[in-house]
């Protein structure tokens, strides 16, 4: 893509009322605009992150049988008053409005309840079982707090995945590859050394849910880490008998502010009771399904990326996420052959399959080199008059600053060698 047809532009300021770092940076750099506090668009570059971490969550979840469907918006005010959900001192972050006809609804904040009754049209024996289903969807919730950017917005974007089993080995061994999963993503995403398996309150037969705390500063959550065994507390659960039963010694846990990135649930036998999902086993008998919820915020770990990794100068990408793996950087003044050469290059990766954003704006050479840092991309690569002589690329890692020289083959090759 080229720089100067791209309509987003960085700007120098962020909004006075945006007090969060992940916001202010994105915003500046032209990744989202803020329409209202907790309440975020995603313009080009900020979509291009975005689907760059669905995509490997959508791998992640496919890998484990995870199906991908959309369930809606609009809820039926009847399904969470079964399970005693519906009223805003059970649920205090529901959006509700009213229909003309009569009535009222909800706006989707979670799934479990549409998504459960939903599936009783399709699971009615233990031949139907498992069904592992999820989404990619826009949440709801009327958070009271709306000050960490995108990491606790009013609408965002989380991964949401429910699984039905016939029984509790069947739904605690997919529990565990769903642990592994997530995992995964954690680490592709490029937080697998900052992010903490977590023992957290709530669950049906686990005593615990399990969160995944990447740690942060800007976080809002206080855990405890034992980084030897890889694993987290959160401070909700800390106690004598649960450092006791997790073999963990309060004198080795570090205390630590974390943001959670993901968070999933084993709801046992109580949902499938409520909400009337039940299948015949091989007997014949009406059993209850076991469901389990899986959940990743997928606009919060975008906002968790440049939290933990912008530095003084603007965002930093980790490759897998970055909108785009390459900037060029012309800097050409009126010199043609820059000009030729920087085209002629953006021409050669394109070809080679290598994302690349270029900078072909008629601007100074200092003003390109301040986006690109404030912009994060990971590799720069810069064509001038000096480079033109030396026949050799400057390509500077953003993340570390380090600076090589390079010529066409050995740029392609290297890039090529790891796509
Ligand atoms: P929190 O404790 O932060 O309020 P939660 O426990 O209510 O989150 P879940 O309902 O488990 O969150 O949602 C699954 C995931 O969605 C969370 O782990 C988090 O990553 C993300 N998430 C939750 N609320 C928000 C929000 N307001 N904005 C962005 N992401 C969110
Ligand atoms: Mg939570």
């Amino acid at each position: 893509m080229r720089q100067s047809q791209l309509f987003t532009k960085t700007r120098r300021e962020a909004p006075k009322d945006e007090v969060a770092k992940n916001a202010q940076l994105l915003i500046r750099a032209g990744y989202i605009h803020k329409e209202m506090a907790g309440v975020y668009a995603y313009l080009p570059l900020g979509l291009r992150v975005v689907e760059k971490i669905k995509k490997i969550v959508r791998e992640e979840m496919d890998k484990i049988g995870g199906q991908e469907i959309i369930m809606t918006a609009l809820q039926r005010k009847d399904l969470w008053e079964i399970t005693d959900r519906w009223s805003d001192e059970k649920v205090d972050v529901w959006f509700k409005s009213t229909l003309k006809s009569g009535g009222e609804v909800g706006f989707g904040w979670s799934h479990e309840e549409p998504i459960t009754e939903m599936m009783k049209n399709f699971i009615a024996s233990y031949r139907d079982l498992p069904a592992y289903v999820y989404q990619f969807q826009t949440k709801l919730r009327n958070e009271l707090r709306a000050k960490s950017g995108i990491m606790r917005g009013r609408e965002f974007v989380m991964k949401d995945m429910y699984s039905y089993c016939i029984d509790e080995a069947a739904h605690k061994k997919f529990y565990n590859e769903a642990v592994d999963a997530y995992t995964r993503v954690f680490e592709r995403v490029g937080l697998g050394a900052k992010t903490f398996l977590t023992f957290a309150s709530g669950g049906a037969f686990t005593q615990f849910s399990h969160e995944f705390q990447t740690l942060s500063d800007a976080g809002e959550d206080t855990v405890y880490v034992d980084r030897a065994k890889k694993i987290a507390i959160n401070q909700e659960v800390l106690s004598p008998e649960v450092m006791n039963q997790l073999g963990v010694k309060r004198e080795e846990l570090e205390e630590a502010k974390a943001i959670e990135v993901g968070n999933i649930f084993s709801f046992g036998d109580v949902k499938s009771k409520q909400l009337g999902l039940y299948y015949k086993d091989e007997s014949g008998e009406q059993k209850p399904v076991i469901l389990g919820s899986y959940g990743i915020g997928v606009t919060r770990l975008m906002g968790t990326l440049v939290e933990v990794f912008a530095d003084e100068k603007g965002i930093v990408w980790p490759e897998e996420v970055a909108p785009f793996r390459v900037h060029l950087i012309e800097i050409a003044s009126d010199n043609d052959e820059v000009k030729n050469e920087a085209k002629e290059l953006y021409r050669e990766l394109n070809e080679a399959g290598v994302e690349v954003l270029w900078d072909d704006r008629d601007a100074r050479a200092g003003e390109k080199f301040a986006d690109s840092d404030l912009l994060g991309i990971p590799l720069r690569i810069v064509v001038s008059e000096k480079t033109l002589a030396a026949g050799k690329f400057e390509c500077t890692l953003r993340m570390t600053g380090r600076v090589e020289y390079k010529s066409l083959s050995e740029l392609i090759g290297h890039l090529t060698s790891h796509v």
